[in-house]
């Protein structure tokens, strides 16, 4: 398979090399006019007031925190079922972490056992929930937003992998207060290097991020008003980025032909195939399947694996089982839909340039079973 971001390169490879010439001349490679540009395009593309750009997705999620104060007296609930970033920024301000199992179609944090756990708990401290798009599919944000008022606690989105997607017409980074997404560059809207992006509509979050993007900084760089954090995006990432963003729309829509099709190539194969509900729209950062058994999807990997088509596991292991989370007290069999997935899950090739000899072949290589 040919490499998908050389193809993507060659389509604006003019573009970008003149907005990354116009960067070496000008010289600004910390917070130039290509920054304040990109916020502003991609505040309008989403459909907020305010984008604050910054140095990761990881970031992007710290910042967030850091604007909704959390600390070592707080609660951050998520999916045990996403990359490590998402806890791991809690964990980092010191915050106690709870996690809670996912829906067994969508793959996102179950907004009824979000309820169940809160019930439970009664959060009496500061308490957030973080939730994840996963693949790119937008979480349940009508019921989890209507669950989290109820009980008086913040919800975050982490858009890593959703740029792009919607739920019911509103893009992803608009759907919390405060969404965060990430450009690397595997994401669907990803530079060549690491950046990230929160977006929201309210003035005060946009001030607060915007400080401790930069150390605290007050009025003026050397008052320093709250300790902070250096997490910049820089002006060269957001230069590739501006580029990228001409051919972006159309890429999104590529890829929800790229799922299409794999749907209907797939469609008698043994494989659970992603579902997308009604009023939602996919990024389509993955296109992830379910084998039927852990033994199962070995015997199909390594049969893609030998016609070197790749097929990762996204993720291989629930976060609530790591040893980096050991402390928490979870163990084997407390969050059984994710860890089941675990066993089950991994990831065909998905991309806007992959052909449909390519998509026939995998899907040749899955029935040959
Ligand atoms: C990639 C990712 C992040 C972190 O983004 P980086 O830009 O790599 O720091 C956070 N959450 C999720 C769900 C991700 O997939």
């Amino acid at each position: 398979m040919k490499n998908w971001m050389t193809i993507q390169q060659e389509r604006i490879a003019d573009d970008m090399k003149r907005r990354i010439n116009k960067v070496l001349e000008h010289g600004q490679y910390i917070m130039g006019p290509e920054v304040k540009e990109l916020e502003e395009k991609l505040a309008y593309y989403v459909g907020v007031e305010h984008a604050v750009s910054c140095s990761s997705g990881t970031d992007a999620l710290m910042l967030a925190l850091m604007a909704y104060g959390v600390g070592p007296k707080s609660t951050i609930i998520t999916t045990p079922f996403t990359f490590i970033a998402t806890a791991e920024v809690a964990a980092l301000l010191g915050a106690d972490i709870m996690f809670v199992d996912i829906d067994p179609v969508t793959f996102n944090i179950d907004p009824d056992k979000l309820e169940h756990t809160l019930e439970i708990a009664r959060p009496e401290v500061h308490t957030g929930v973080i939730a994840v798009d996963l693949f790119g599919l937008p979480a349940d944000y009508e019921r989890l937003r209507s669950i989290c008022a109820k009980y008086g606690v913040f919800i975050i989105e982490d858009g890593a992998q959703s740029f792009g997607g919607e739920l019911l017409g509103d893009k992803t980074g608009s759907l919390t207060v405060i969404g965060c997404t990430s450009f690397f560059p595997a994401k669907p809207f990803g530079c060549y290097g690491d950046g990230g992006m929160c977006f929201t509509n309210a003035r005060a979050a946009k001030d607060v991020m915007e400080s401790f993007r930069v150390h605290g900084k007050g009025k003026y760089k050397y008052e320093n008003v709250r300790v902070g954090l250096n997490a910049r995006l820089d002006t060269l990432q957001a230069a590739i980025l501006l580029s990228k963003l001409e051919i972006f729309h159309d890429e999104v829509e590529k890829r929800q032909e790229v799922a299409k099709t794999y749907n209907v190539l797939l469609t008698d194969s043994d494989l659970t195939l992603p579902t997308v509900p009604e009023g939602y729209k996919s990024a389509w950062a993955q296109y992830s399947v379910l084998a039927e058994n852990e033994h199962h999807r070995e015997k199909l990997r390594e049969k893609l694996m030998l016609q070197d088509i790749p097929c990762p596991i996204y993720y291989p292991k629930p976060l609530h089982l790591q040893e980096a989370f050991k402390d928490l007290g979870y163990s084997k069999g407390s969050l059984p839909i994710s860890e089941d997935y675990a066993k089950r899950i991994f990831i065909l090739p998905m991309n806007p340039y992959i052909t449909l000899e390519e998509q026939v072949k995998v899907s040749k290589t899955i029935e040959r079973t």
